[in-house]
């Protein structure tokens, strides 16, 4: 069985509690977002979803009923999200995620970028919601809506329809940037001062920090929650 979840009913998914539940997928701004594993009484066993554009749901739990009694869904109406890289290996690529950075910069509209070189688990997740097991950078979405690369951005900027696509969306003070962060959208890890060990003082060893990701940050949670 497979259930499909709308951005308006996440709380009041699935179900059918029937045994033999066995996916349910949850899309949070029409994009079809990943599997959940339910076990044959209709308990979800294992939920993690990574969404689109703008987060969406971390946890979803559903109970022997098959009713959803948790789902975390940060909305994503009012958001653009750009997946980019500020790695300059290669120089066409990165053109092209400054040119469009730079193109939203200029209608001042509050922008989530998501940097993959600074974190790769954004990787995983553009290519989850895509369904590729490769894509160009940057890629673009608008409330929700998968818009495309950059020459999607430059052709609805060129006729003047991203401007209408952005109409109505939080736009940023003039000059303003964030405080914690500096618009790196990164901090490092203050559970481990970005080393990615932590000392574990039972076993009196170094362990790996579970706090941060491969490049010991974690996400500014001043502009990025
Ligand atoms: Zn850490
Ligand atoms: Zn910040």
């Amino acid at each position: 069985m497979v259930a499909v979840v709308g951005p308006s009913e996440t709380r009041q998914l699935v179900g059918d509690a029937d045994v033999g539940v066995d996916a349910v997928v949850v899309d949070v701004a029409g994009v079809v977002v990943d599997v959940v594993v339910v076990d044959v009484a209709g308990v979800v066993v294992d939920a993690v979803v990574v969404g689109v554009v703008g987060a969406v749901v971390d946890a979803v739990a559903v109970d022997v009923v098959g009713v959803v009694v948790a789902a975390e869904d940060h909305r994503t109406e009012d958001r653009i999200v750009v997946y980019f890289t500020s790695l300059r290996g290669i120089r066409r690529t990165y053109e092209d995620c400054y040119a469009v950075r730079m193109i939203f910069r200029g209608f001042r509209v509050v922008v989530d970028e998501r940097d993959i070189w600074m974190d790769s688990a954004y990787k995983k997740e553009l290519l989850s919601v895509l369904g590729e097991k490769n894509v160009s950078l940057p890629q673009v979405f608008i409330r929700g809506n998968y818009v495309g690369g950059v020459d999607a951005i430059r052709q609805l900027y060129d006729v003047g329809d991203l401007a209408k696509m952005l109409k109505g969306l939080p736009i940023r003070a003039p000059g303003y940037v964030c405080e914690s962060c500096g618009d790196a959208r990164f901090v490092p890890c203050v559970n481990c001062n970005g080393s990615r060990k932590v000392y574990d003082e039972d076993e009196d060893q170094l362990k790996k920090c579970l706090e941060c990701n491969e490049n010991g940050l974690i996400r500014c949670m001043t502009c990025c929650s």
